[in-house]
């Protein structure tokens, strides 16, 4: 089990990741935007992986992750995204996202890449 942080400004989904989260077991630190996610991470540095949103307000999940490892960050990523925003895969992989999953999602899916990412830990 793990720490995890959700980044989503669409607060249904945030929810939605957070229930589902929890309901496997892992403890799960919320954030609405890319600058409530540093605060956050800078809080909390157990936590191991993020599930962010593509498309937020101000700071981009693309942009947060380009300034993570930027810094260093080890932090397992994984990008949610509309189906419309594929081609910005290209530059989310190359700002440093493991992996990405397409909204909307199988809550199944979701928690079985979560897996996937933390069992490389
Ligand atoms: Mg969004």
């Amino acid at each position: 089990m793990a720490h995890i942080l959700v980044v989503d400004d669409d607060p249904d989904i945030l929810e939605l990741v957070t229930l589902k989260l929890r309901s496997a077991g892992h403890s799960v630190t919320a954030a609405a935007s890319g600058e409530l996610a540093r605060d956050a991470l800078a809080a909390h540095p157990d936590i191991e992986l993020a599930v962010v949103d593509l498309m937020l307000p101000g700071m981009t999940g693309t942009d947060l992750v380009r300034a993570l490892r930027a810094e260093g960050s080890t932090l397992r990523v994984l990008m949610l995204t509309a189906r419309s925003q594929e081609r910005d895969l290209v530059s989310g992989f190359s700002a440093g996202v493991d992996d990405y999953l397409t909204k909307p999602f199988s809550p199944r899916e979701l928690a079985v890449r979560v897996q996937a990412l933390l069992g490389r830990r």
